[in-house]
């Protein structure tokens, strides 16, 4: 590949340029490692959802077996009532996860189509790139003096 600082070629990804010591990362294996925030909300779901079956399974295996005999010891109460506490935690987690996901689907669609909206518009594309000046504030004070006595004065001639 070819450093995009100085364009010497010949290089290896994910080393430094050898001419300018600039850190060439490789993007192309970038973007196939890197899972969108959607995949992840996606497998957030799937281990929330076999961690629900998983612990309300044993819950209520614990209690058909083990439980409610002469000589049932607490603990057995205890971790049946941990796993019930897990498996309501994990319910709660795989609804937000399915919210968070048709929340950014919404989003990127909201993007998208505002972007093409302003790109087909030249009107809006020029209000959006356009900065407005009288909304900005001021860096410092005495700018902000500066321009009020400029108003002011504006007014009063
Ligand atoms: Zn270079």
């Amino acid at each position: 590949m070819y450093c995009p600082s100085c364009g010497k070629a010949d290089q290896s990804p994910e080393t430094y340029c050898r001419q300018c010591g600039l850190f060439l990362s490789d993007f192309s294996k970038r973007s196939i490692q890197e899972a969108t925030p959607e995949e992840n909300l996606k497998v957030n779901s799937v281990l929330s959802l076999l961690t629900i079956i998983a612990s309300f399974t044993l819950a209520i295996l614990l209690y058909a077996i083990l439980a409610f005999r002469e000589n049932t010891h607490w603990l057995i109460y205890a971790t049946a009532g941990l796993l019930i506490a897990i498996g309501g935690w994990h319910i709660q987690s795989f609804i937000r996860s399915r919210q968070l996901r048709r929340q950014w689907q919404r989003r990127v669609s909201d993007q998208d189509a505002m972007s093409s909206a302003s790109l087909q518009n030249p009107t809006t594309s020029k209000l959006l790139t356009t900065p407005a000046q009288d909304a900005a504030i001021p860096p410092t004070v005495t700018e902000d003096t500066t321009r009020n006595l400029a108003n002011t004065r504006i007014r009063s001639s």
